[in-house]
């Protein structure tokens, strides 16, 4: 082994091995040594990383980490292109959450309607006011029956809408949540296109939840009444009141945000925990049933 290089270079990542490239390339005459304590190359960060080809869009605009991301990306692409190394262009989905708010400066707003509703707001503060250890006991059936127009636009397509726990559920697990605190059990009974359930344990309920959009689920005397939808949300074995009310939650939100009392992305994280569970969670016979579904 010589013992004179023109270039000795600490370190066998990708760091090291781009740096010795690119001088390789720039001064073809000089030597260089790489020294890498391990037995293989790339064996620390840059064999263990998540292999996502980044596109600057963590940094400012126009700074230089922006322009040198960018600049990387773009050589690292026609370098595997050139060696014939495959890699994949399968885009990103970026959920802003808080410390993205602090980076842009700017508050992502959420709808989250039930919290202003009258009766919701109630049952808040006598949840409140219960004591401490006090567990309630809730079953909430949401039944609205849809037409064959769902299933064809893009809320009966999972993947665009999420499926019926997304779509129609989300306003009630943000409600649960919001009044009666942190998640402890999330089981999922049932999970059709057109029906779903499970158990939700918060640390002040026990709730079991049954949504659908299938007619057939509609209590019989309210198919007779011409009603397509059936509301039901009972604590403690009484009934919520909750049957009105809901026609201007929208114009309410939207007048808090320009108020600045909007809710912001840390209110909404639960509710969207929450749903990302239960489309991904493995189904189970076990746990607390809602009646609906014991019946089946
Ligand atoms: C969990 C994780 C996920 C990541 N995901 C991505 C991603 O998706 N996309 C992306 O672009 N980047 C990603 N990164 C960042 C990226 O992997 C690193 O920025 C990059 O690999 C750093 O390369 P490096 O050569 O500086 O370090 P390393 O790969 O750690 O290489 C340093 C080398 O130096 C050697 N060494 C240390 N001390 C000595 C010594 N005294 N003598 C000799 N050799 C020594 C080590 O053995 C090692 O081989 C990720 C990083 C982590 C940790």
């Amino acid at each position: 082994m010589k013992n004179e290089y023109d270039y000795i270079i600490v370190g066998g990542g990708i760091i090291g091995l781009a740096t010795a490239y690119k001088l390789a390339l720039k001064c073809p005459k000089k030597t260089i040594l790489i020294l890498e304590k391990e037995a293989q190359l790339a064996s620390h960060q840059t064999g263990n990383n998540s292999g996502v080809i980044h596109s600057g869009i963590y940094y400012t605009p126009g700074s230089l980490k922006a322009e040198n991301c960018i600049n990387g990306r773009n050589q690292l692409i026609s370098f595997a292109k050139n060696h014939n190394i495959s890699f994949e262009m399968c885009g990103k989905l970026i959920a802003a959450f808080e410390e993205n708010e602090i980076e842009s400066g700017q508050r992502v707003w959420n709808i989250l309607q039930l919290r202003l509703h009258q009766s919701i707001i109630d049952l808040k503060k006598k949840v409140d006011a219960a004591p401490k250890d006090k567990i309630f006991d809730v079953d909430l059936t949401y039944l609205t029956s849809r037409g064959n127009w769902y299933y064809t636009s893009w809320k009966g397509d999972q993947s665009k809408s999420g499926g019926i726990a997304t779509n129609i559920g989300v306003h009630f697990y943000d409600m649960l949540s919001w009044i009666f605190g942190e998640v402890q059990e999330n089981r999922v009974h049932l999970r059709e296109k057109n029906k779903a359930a499970g158990y939700l344990e918060f640390k002040k309920a026990r709730v079991r939840w049954f949504l659908s959009i299938d007619e057939a689920d509609l209590p019989i005397d309210i198919r007779k009444n011409g009603q397509r939808t059936y509301r039901s949300i009972t604590v403690n074995n009484e009934e919520l009141e909750f049957s009105t009310g809901f026609t201007e939650l929208h114009t309410d939100s939207y007048r808090e945000i320009l108020n600045g009392k909007g809710f912001g992305l840390k209110e909404a994280r639960q509710s969207i925990e929450i749903v990302h569970k239960i489309r991904n969670v493995e189904l189970t016979t076990n746990g607390e049933k809602h009646s609906l579904i014991t019946e089946k």
